[in-house]
Formats: C-alpha cells, structure tokens, sequence
C-alpha cells in the first residue's frame, strides 16, 4: 500500500494556488535588496494598514495569552450597525477565503456543480475541486461577467453561484441593476455568493441586502485585506440571511479569526478617514497607469478595483514563439524581466490570458517606476 492509495483522492488532482511573490522571495532568489523591490502583485493597499489599526493590534498583542472571542462579538456588533443588519448575519472568517472555504464544508457534495465566470478568482475553482464538485465555467464578455451566460450554466446539480463585482483579475464591475436581476431570477435550489472583496473602492457598491432580508440564498463576502490594509492579519467576513449563517458557523473552526485580528479590524472600520483615503488615492493611481500606458501603447482593461490589466503581447502571434513582444508567453516574460528590476506583478497565464500582467496600483512614486521600467521589459 502507497501512501497515495490512503489519500482522498481530490486531494492528489487538487491544483495549487500560486500567490504572488513575496519582497524576501524575489531579494533571496534573483540577490537584489529587498528595500530596492516592490510588490504590485497582490492587490494589496499601496498606503499601508491604517495606523489606528496597528495600534489596536499592538495592543491587542498584549494579551495573547488568551484565546481570543470565537464569537467575534465586538466585531460583528460593528460590522452589523455598519451594514443595518443585525450580529447573527455576519460570519467572520480567516480572510474572505475561509468563508470562500465554509460553503464549500455546507453546501458541496461530490457531483454537485458550481457555476462561475472565466477568468474569476481562482480561489473558487479551487474550492470546488476540493470538495469532490465541479467548477462549470462561463467565459467572460469584453472581459466582464456575462450574467446572462451565468445563468443558462445552472442545472439542477447547481448548488453553488460565484460572482466577483469587481472582478479580480479583470477589475470590472457589474451594475447593481443587473446583479439584482440575475439573482432574482436565480433557482431556490442556488446559493448566490457575491464577492465585494473591492466594494470599497466604489462609490456605489451593488447593495444586495433586499435580497437577503427577501430570505434569498444570497451570501456577501468581504474583506480586511484590501482596502483596509490588513492582508497579513487574515480577515473577511460574510453576510447572509440568519439562517445561512447559523450553517456556515457550524463549519468553522472555534477560533477563526484571531484576537489581534479582531481588534485590528474593528479600529480599521471606525477609521473611516484612511479607507477614504485609500479609495481616493488608488482612483488616482489607476489614472496614473491608465495614462501611461496609453502613453506606452499598452492595452489596459478599465479598472474600478485596485490593480489594472496590462496586454504586454500580441496575441495574433503563436504562443510557440519565444521571441520578444508578440510572444504568446509575453505576460510571464514580462513579469520575470520585470522582476529582475525589483518590480513583482502577476503573471497571467495561470488565468489563461498569457498576453497579460496584472498590476495593483501603488503609491504615485511605485506607479511611476512601473511605468519607467516598463517599456525595456516588454521590449525584452
Ligand atoms: C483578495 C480577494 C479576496 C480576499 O481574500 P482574503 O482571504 O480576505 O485575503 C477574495 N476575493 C477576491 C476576488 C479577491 O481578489
């Protein structure tokens, strides 16, 4: 007997998540100081966490001798007056991933079949592979979720509805209007999960809360990692009907969402100011890299997110070339020369869209040192 033999088997088929690299990884592989590199790879806040956050989190450290709050009730008191809902709504989870990963534990069985938009977030292929399910997905429209496409892809075997608004990685957005239609007409038998992981960069954030107070299978995800800055501290949250959450919190772990965690993300929602800041700020910067590469003749897809797709090949030449620009594996090439000048972005081949890089928008200082070294790596 191997161990093979003793293994689930999803788990010797599972794929694996390639994060983007992290500032120590580059400087210790390529011998670059890490102070000379930065990271534009994972849609992270260019402006840091929020202060008032780290102080809560220093001091939280303090008592670490303690388990922390499973029942995360200061948070989720916040988080419900936030929102007008009430604390059984709101599930908090280690990142929006582990809520990501608490419908598959509910609602996935082997043969059952998940429905989302190609590219998407990975994340949700990942999860569905795990849990025996299979991921049914819906190509994307000029780079956008074809809701409509969405919704003839449901069968019965259909328990589970991903949709990102904005996506990530295209960083476009449905509109309210459409996302409401769609889950309206969506089958009783479905659980529409809704990802906000960039609401806050809105102005206006699709509101789906009527469906969740009409008693609808809809769950709302969202995050600390990106607008608020706190990535490293691992926090998200979903809210949903009482009833879904009750089920969601039966598969959690007792103690998901660590006491430094907690107390972080609540002094980063009451600082308002910074997560204002941010959005202001990263519309800025989004400008910034919009206008230069036009200035670069780079294709961008417009973004309402915090990072921007740039086409660094020509996709009419083969993707057996090896050749300079114009090679079909010009997104990895690209990111790797780019690299190699201290900037790590995300390749994006493993989203099949090998033409592409992925880069979040920085300070105004890091945006324009993309943009200065740019130009030599897509020359190659
Ligand atoms: C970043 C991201 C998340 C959030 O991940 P966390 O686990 O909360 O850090 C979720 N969904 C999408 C689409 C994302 O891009």
């Amino acid at each position: 007997m191997t161990l093979a033999d003793l293994v689930n088997p999803a788990i010797l088929t599972q794929p694996v998540y390639e994060p983007g690299k992290p500032i120590e990884t580059v400087a210790r592989e390529l011998g670059l100081d890490p102070a000379t590199i930065i990271k534009l790879a994972s849609n992270e806040n260019a402006l840091g966490p929020s202060p008032k956050a780290v102080a809560a989190a220093r001091a939280a450290l303090g008592e670490a001798q303690l388990y922390p709050d499973g029942g995360c009730f200061a948070l989720r008191q916040k988080l419900a007056a936030r929102l007008a809902l009430t604390p059984p709504q709101i599930v908090p989870g280690n990142g929006s991933n582990e809520l990501l990963e608490l419908l598959g534990h509910v609602f996935l069985r082997p043969g059952d079949e998940a429905v989302m938009g190609a590219p998407a977030f990975v994340v949700y292929k990942l999860v569905t592979l795990l849990f025996g399910a299979k991921p049914v997905e819906v190509p994307l429209v000029n780079h956008r979720h074809d809701l409509a496409a969405l919704a003839a892809a449901v069968t019965p075997r259909t328990k589970l509805v991903f949709l990102p608004s904005p996506n990530n990685p295209t960083g476009t957005a449905n509109t309210e209007a459409e996302i409401l239609a769609f889950a309206r007409a969506l089958p009783p038998h479905v659980v529409l999960a809704f990802d906000e992981a960039y609401a806050e960069f809105l102005d206006n954030p699709p509101d789906l809360r009527p469906l969740i107070a009409e008693g609808r299978h809809v769950v709302c995800l969202r995050t600390f990692s990106k607008i608020y800055g706190l990535a490293a501290l691992r926090v998200g949250y979903g809210y949903t009907t009482p009833e879904i959450a009750a089920l969601l919190h039966r598969a959690r772990q007792p103690f998901n969402v660590n006491a430094i965690a907690q107390a972080a993300a609540c002094a980063a929602l009451d600082d308002t100011e910074f997560a204002a800041r941010s959005a202001r700020e990263n519309r800025a910067g989004l400008a910034q890299l919009e206008a230069g590469c036009r200035a670069l003749g780079l294709e961008t897809v417009p973004s309402v997110a915090n990072f921007l797709l740039i086409r660094v090949g020509d996709p009419s030449t083969p993707s057996t070339s090896s050749g300079p620009a114009g090679s079909g594996q010009s997104g990895a090439r690209v990111f790797a020369a780019l690299q190699k000048r201290g900037v790590i972005v995300r390749p994006l081949q493993p989203y099949a869209m090998p033409e592409w890089i992925r880069v979040t928008v920085g300070t105004a200082v890091q945006n324009e040192r993309l943009l200065r070294e740019l130009p030599a790596a897509v020359r190659g």
